[in-house]
């Protein structure tokens, strides 16, 4: 393996941060959350190669930018997205390119694989600074990853550390992205953008890009979570992207008083913006969803559309997942299935019965997936019949109440406080429902993970939670989970009650809901489709 050294930009960097300390306004602590070096094995997945002329004309070449991905690095569905759609896209004639930060808590099996493609300095602050890119190439199942090198801003344990180190990281990386494309002579037709950590691409290729050999690509910027922007103060982001001064007005850049916002200025220079469903599209664009973006986005609203997410079915598959006690298909889903509810317990020491309903909650622990209701009713759950098994990392006041409701209910309640992949897939296959109560939720990938191991979702309806999961009609027998509006906790505790009633009361209506979900399409074919049909519009 070919590997160069970054020059060191040690001396810059701390210099600087001591300036930012003392400025800091905002923290991201709470979007920090474990990495997942994930290593789960994706060895039984095979990707079989369309032929020729089944596929969708024309071919278009897309450039995907993002602060993770799976197997890489993930810490959310983020991750997922950034895996799984760039492979359907492969399969759907486009040539895709994935550009990705190298971080050094990139697991060495990975790093291993990645073959040095060349390297480049490049200016990045309004005094012409000049950094090291280094480009690592790995190329996988028809996609190609390209990681950008430098040690010292991707050295950390984790993707995510604090504003201080990230909006210097990400404008970085931003810029460092275009400069690599067009150091490779790789010029896309679509440069495909993914939250905050990448909103500065479309603002660097209009501006100091426009003039060079990308600058004829067009931009879509896609929101997975609205809530983390990027925002520093003017002086400072100034100073890092190197960008001039006309672009700091509140049409751009600007927010609050003094305040510089990377994401909307994204959102203002992107030639689209899509979000991950429907209902969020609609959602971010009112004062409660908008995280102070609403009017701004309303404003951009001609350019936003909504594309609900769909999942790896290759990687969340049952019937040959090795991380299951047992495999299952929709065909004997109800012999096999409660086979991993028993292989769950006792490998959680839960009691071991299966007849108990085991309700999973797998998420990160913040204060958007819903905690402060679920920590509300817990207790009322515990009846000597239900089982409730978390697994999560996160803010350390969730970490405490979970962690205290296992000691209380020892027997009936499990708290992982753990970012564990495997775990992950045992809990969705041990499972009979699973919890997803978000006071929002712009997408969600557990209920789609959940409803493929037919496993009933119990959600919130907003964002993606609402465009994927109808709700169950006991009268018409249709429906995949149960749902409540309001963000209230009575509401939840009665969508788990009436849960429990059928798979107490009914158990045959019960088991068509299991496999009316297993039957479920929510793999990434429909939506990656619908990302075609906009790299088409924005480049017929
Ligand atoms: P978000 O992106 O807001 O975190 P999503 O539902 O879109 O939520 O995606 C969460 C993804 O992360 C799913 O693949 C889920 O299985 C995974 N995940 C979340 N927490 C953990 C954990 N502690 N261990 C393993 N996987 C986790």
């Amino acid at each position: 393996m070919a590997k160069k050294k970054s020059v060191s930009t040690v001396d810059i960097l701390s210099k600087t941060k001591k300036v930012h300390s003392s400025v800091q306004k905002d923290s991201l602590s709470e979007a920090i959350n474990s990495p997942a070096p994930a290593e789960a094995s994706l060895d039984h997945i095979v990707t079989p190669v369309p032929a020729a002329e089944t596929l969708p004309q024309p071919r278009r070449s897309i450039a995907f930018i993002g602060s993770e991905c799976y197997p890489f690095i993930k810490t959310g569905g983020l991750g997922d997205v950034m895996y799984a759609l760039p492979r359907t896209l492969a399969k759907l004639n486009c040539d895709v390119k994935v550009i990705l930060p190298r971080y050094k808590c990139i697991p060495q099996k990975w790093q291993e694989k990645m073959i040095y493609r060349g390297a480049f300095q490049m200016d990045l602050c309004s005094d012409g600074r000049s950094f090291y890119v280094g480009i690592m190439e790995y190329v996988w199942d028809g996609v190609v990853y390209d990681f950008i090198d430098n040690q010292e801003f991707f050295s950390n344990g984790n993707p995510y550390t604090n504003l201080i180190d990230d909006i210097p990281k990400f404008c970085y990386f931003s810029k460092a992205a275009l400069a690599a494309l067009n150091y490779m002579d790789w010029i896309p037709d679509i440069i495909h953008c993914h939250d905050w950590q990448a909103a500065l691409v479309p603002v660097y290729l209009r501006t100091l890009f426009s003039n060079t050999k990308i600058g004829g690509a067009k931009t879509m910027l896609t929101i997975h979570n609205l809530r983390f922007q990027g925002v520093y103060n003017i002086p400072t982001i100034k100073y890092w992207t190197g960008l001039p001064d006309y672009l700091f007005g509140v049409d751009v850049f600007k927010t609050g008083a003094d305040d510089a916002n990377m994401f909307k200025a994204g959102l203002a220079f992107a030639d689209m913006i899509t979000t991950v469903s429907n209902t969020y599209a609609g959602e971010i664009q009112t004062s409660f969803y908008g995280e102070g973006l609403d009017s701004h986005l309303s404003y951009h609203s001609r350019k936003l559309r909504g594309i609900v997410n769909g999942i790896d079915i290759d990687q969340w598959n049952p019937s040959v997942d090795p991380k299951l006690a047992k495999g299952y298909d929709v065909s004997n889903v109800l012999k096999n299935k409660p086979q991993n509810k028993l292989a769950l317990q006792e490998q959680l020491g839960l009691d071991k019965d299966e007849g108990k309903f085991v309700i999973g909650l797998v998420s990160r622990l913040t204060d958007q997936k819903g905690l402060d209701l679920v920590n509300a009713i817990l207790p009322a759950l515990i009846d000597g019949n239900t089982q409730v098994v978390v697994l999560g990392t996160g803010d350390p006041y969730y970490e405490s109440s979970f962690r205290a409701f296992e000691y209380t209910y020892k027997g009936s309640v499990c708290s992982n406080i753990m970012y564990d992949e495997g775990r992950a897939h045992l809990i969705y296959a041990g499972s009979d429902a699973l919890l997803i109560p978000s006071l929002f939720e712009p997408c969600g990938l557990t209920q789609l993970i959940a409803m493929r191991y037919g496993t009933v979702p119990i959600v919130r309806e907003t964002g993606g939670l609402k465009d994927t999961v109808e709700p169950y009609n006991q009268y018409t027998g249709e429906g995949n989970g149960f749902t409540f509006d309001w963000y209230r906790t009575e509401l939840l505790l009665d969508a788990i009650n009436r849960a429990k009633t059928v798979y107490f009361t009914d158990r045959s209506n019960w088991d068509k809901l299991v496999e009316r979900d297993m039957n479920k399409d929510v793999s990434w074919e429909n939506s990656a489709k619908q990302y075609r049909e906009l790299y088409l519009q924005l480049r017929p």
